[in-house]
């Protein structure tokens, strides 16, 4: 294929496709708004073309009929291209462009015209290496193989079995005015094209970039309770296996805490299911606003959470759990809604050599226990 600037797409937004593979039609449709304006910069390209013959048949050196034949072959193969494309027969096939029919088509044109008019063959030899250039951005490796071996074929034919000098007028002015303009307006079209492919580049960088943010916080969402923005069940399980093993071989301590909200089905059922998550909240924050960056938490089912506390004794974790407690019964709950106070009971236990999360978590849903037992509002280490 040849042109001067290549409509590609820049984005892939949007481009969704059906269970089975089956392309929608927005995005048919967006493809064939593509064709079409690559078709009409082939035809562009090609007008060029003319307008550096119409300049050689001024000087003299082809007629004004070849300019014409020339640009009535390439605009009827672009229209040609266009008809089929709009009848979206281009759809059926993988490569939607037709990149390997185009190119070959153009480049057979352009052969035939060095044979017709080989005066003038530089004009289009470069429309060769135009449609080389255009098509190397679209092409799969085996569409170049292809296009490369047929094209050497096309210039074995020309260069190696006939005799026919190929020219590059430069006899007079209007001449080199001519070839001049020829090898400007092939580089302006080659420099669009770098242009564009450029874009190109930072245009899927800058996706790249999106899609890494978007993955990044997909995985936070995926580790995340929706409710609390603590970590889910599943997270906080995962990394208390993983303290576990470390405080293991570090042989550093490790404390663990059941947290439970008192009484928290009263809260629901004289304020409500949305004030008792407005609580669950509230105090979520409280307590990420008073523990460590090391220490882990995340909501273990219900109003009940759990609390990690990498390198930390039994007696330091129960004085941590202590000061939560009291935050928490100090708070000024009545903000939420009048009337209310809320307290926590939480059982620690510190981790011994040969626990497994299974037997830690049981130690310290036992201490829980005792401390609901107790009356609640209290802390009971074991
Ligand atoms: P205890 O002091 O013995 O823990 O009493 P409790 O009322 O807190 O415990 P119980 O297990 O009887 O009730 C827990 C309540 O927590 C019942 C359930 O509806 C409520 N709950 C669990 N998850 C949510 C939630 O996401 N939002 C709200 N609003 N309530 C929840
Ligand atoms: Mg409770
Ligand atoms: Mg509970």
């Amino acid at each position: 294929m040849r042109g001067a600037t290549p409509a590609i797409e820049t984005s892939h937004a949007g481009e969704t496709e059906g269970a089975e593979g089956i392309l929608t039609s927005a995005v048919l449709a967006r493809r064939a708004k593509q064709r079409r304006q690559i078709q009409i910069n082939i035809g562009l390209s090609y007008l060029l073309d003319v307008i550096v013959l119409l300049v050689y048949a001024y000087a003299g050196v082809t007629s004004v009929a070849l300019a014409a034949t020339f640009g009535a072959c390439g605009l009827l193969s672009v229209a040609l291209f266009i008809a089929l494309s709009e009848a979206h027969i281009n759809d059926r096939f993988e490569d939607h462009y037709l990149i390997v029919f185009q190119s070959t088509v153009s480049v057979g044109i352009a052969f035939a015209f060095i044979l017709a008019a080989p005066q003038v063959g530089i004009v289009f030899i470069c429309a060769i290496f135009m449609t080389f250039t255009f098509s190397s951005l679209r092409s799969t490796p085996r569409q170049s193989a292809i296009g490369w071996t047929i094209t050497t074929a096309g210039l074995a034919a020309v260069f190696l079995l006939t005799d026919k000098p190929i020219g590059m007028p430069d006899d007079s002015v209007i001449e080199r005015l001519g070839t001049m303009l020829q090898f400007s307006l092939l580089l302006g079209r080659t420099m669009v094209l770098g242009l564009f492919s450029a874009g190109l580049r930072t245009s899927l960088y800058k996706r790249g970039v999106q899609l890494k943010e978007a993955y990044k916080r997909i995985e936070e969402l995926a580790e995340l309770d929706e409710l609390t923005g603590s970590f889910n069940r599943r997270s906080i399980m995962r990394m208390l296996d993983d303290e576990i093993s470390r405080a293991l071989r570090s042989k550093q301590p490790c404390s663990v805490a059941l947290i439970d909200l008192d009484w928290f089905k009263r809260i629901n059922d004289r304020f409500g299911h949305p004030t008792g998550d407005e609580v669950l909240r509230t105090f979520a924050i409280t307590v990420f606003a008073n523990i460590r960056s090391i220490d882990r938490f995340g909501r273990y089912g219900g109003e009940e959470f759990l609390l990690i506390l990498p390198e930390t004794e039994e007696g330091a974790a129960e004085r941590t759990l202590n000061r939560l407690r009291t935050i928490v019964a100090d708070l000024d709950w009545s903000a939420i809604s009048s009337g209310m106070s809320v307290t926590i009971s939480a059982g620690v236990t510190k981790l011994l050599p040969d626990d497994a999360p299974d037997t830690i978590l049981a130690r310290a849903d036992g201490a829980l226990y005792r401390a609901k037992d107790l009356g609640r509002n209290k802390v009971v280490q074991v």
